[in-house]
């Protein structure tokens, strides 16, 4: 029987003896099994051992059981996570933090910074934060209708001016 050098890998494994093409088969197909079971973890939840590539973020958790206690997380406790989602929502999109927020409302006098209506309810989330789109900069908190009024107008001082003169006559 003809024998070559060993089975090689792409990963870089090469088996140092020369072997049949059968046993070069061979030795290859134990190479992938030893490498896959490297990969497998077990996570704590659900008792299954896994590959690396389905495990969480967080140590000894699969992705699924990772999710499912965040969901279990979320509906035990609905306040705090909300809390949590606005709070990572205005740092996402705003760059500032509800305290800030806060603040900035507070500033106003507690109203929509054109208008001067209240929040449309206690906890101040109908109350838009508005910022300027070039530079990112938060101007202030205005109600959804003014929010949406200069919207329409693009943000254009000159529009707006000119939408008053308009009005005027
Ligand atoms: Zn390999
Ligand atoms: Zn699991
Ligand atoms: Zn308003």
């Amino acid at each position: 029987m003809l024998r070559g050098p060993g089975a090689t890998c792409k990963c870089g494994w090469h088996d140092p003896l020369p072997g049949t093409r059968r046993e070069r088969a061979e030795s290859y197909a134990l190479h992938l099994a030893e490498a896959r079971a490297e990969r497998l973890r077990s996570c704590r939840d659900c008792k299954l051992r896994k590959d690396l590539k389905w495990m969480s973020a967080k140590p000894g958790l699969c992705k699924s059981c990772s999710s499912a206690r965040t969901r279990a997380w979320r509906d035990a406790n609905p306040d705090e996570w909300e809390r949590h989602r606005r709070r990572s929502y205005l740092k996402q999109k705003y760059g500032i933090t509800p305290e800030q927020y806060d603040e900035i409302l507070a500033a106003q006098g507690g109203v929509c910074a054109i208008c001067g209506d209240p929040p449309a309810d206690s906890r101040g989330y109908r109350m838009h934060v508005d910022h300027c789109h070039s530079t990112g900069r938060v101007r202030g908190i205005l109600c959804g209708p003014c929010n949406r009024g200069l919207g329409n107008f693009a943000d254009n001082p000159t529009r707006l001016l000119a939408a008053v003169d308009y009005l005027h006559r």
